[in-house]
């Protein structure tokens, strides 16, 4: 299982491509009018109380919508599959990337990878973290060729060792689950 980019939050070794809810980006503009009523109200005043309480329950609910989605989905993976490798979020290092960290604190990526853990525990799963550095996105699941770049917007790349058009995070999502299963194997 390989973290993806914005539009979905995973994709894992068969190909199964998780979407993305997006709750933040469709909650936006009632937070923000809800924010303007708020801010117009007078301090300490009836009103100002209630619409601070209408802007906390939309708050709420992105947050209730966001954990739903995320426990629908590890509940989903922990049942169609045996193990469930996954890299950790550090090797990726894209919550450094200004553009791409809103959109992954919306994945709630740690909270999906806490709730894999945790699930696979509860149901006799093998649960990998592969958290050293693996460049398994360049490297081609393929033939084993490494690529020296591969800017994060190219979704798509052909191999230019052996010519095989590989789906970015299809590609990482196999490369992830080979070497979840040489850990299981060696425990290296
Ligand atoms: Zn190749």
């Amino acid at each position: 299982m390989a973290f993806s980019n914005a539009t979905c939050i995973i994709t894992t070794s068969d190909g199964f491509k998780s979407g993305n809810h997006k709750y933040t980006k469709k909650y936006s503009k009632k937070v923000a009018k809800y924010s303007r009523i708020l801010a117009k109200k007078k301090k300490g005043s009836c009103n100002k109380n209630r619409a601070r309480l209408n802007l906390a329950k939309i708050h709420a609910k992105v947050a209730d919508c966001r954990k739903d989605f995320t426990h629908k989905l590890s509940s989903r993976l922990v049942n169609e599959n045996q193990v469930i490798s996954c890299e950790t979020l550090q090797v990726r290092n894209m919550v450094k990337n200004r553009k791409l960290s809103k959109a992954i604190s919306d994945c709630n990526w740690g909270e999906l990878i806490r709730q894999l853990e945790y699930k696979c525990d509860w149901y006799g799963r093998d649960f990998v973290k592969i958290d050293r550095f693996f460049p398994s996105s360049k490297t081609c699941n393929n033939c084993g060729a490494v690529k020296d770049t591969l800017p994060l917007h190219i979704r798509k790349w052909h191999c230019s060792s052996c010519n095989s058009l590989l789906d970015r995070d299809l590609n990482a999502s196999i490369n992830i689950k080979v070497a979840g299963q040489a850990i299981i194997a060696f425990g290296a």
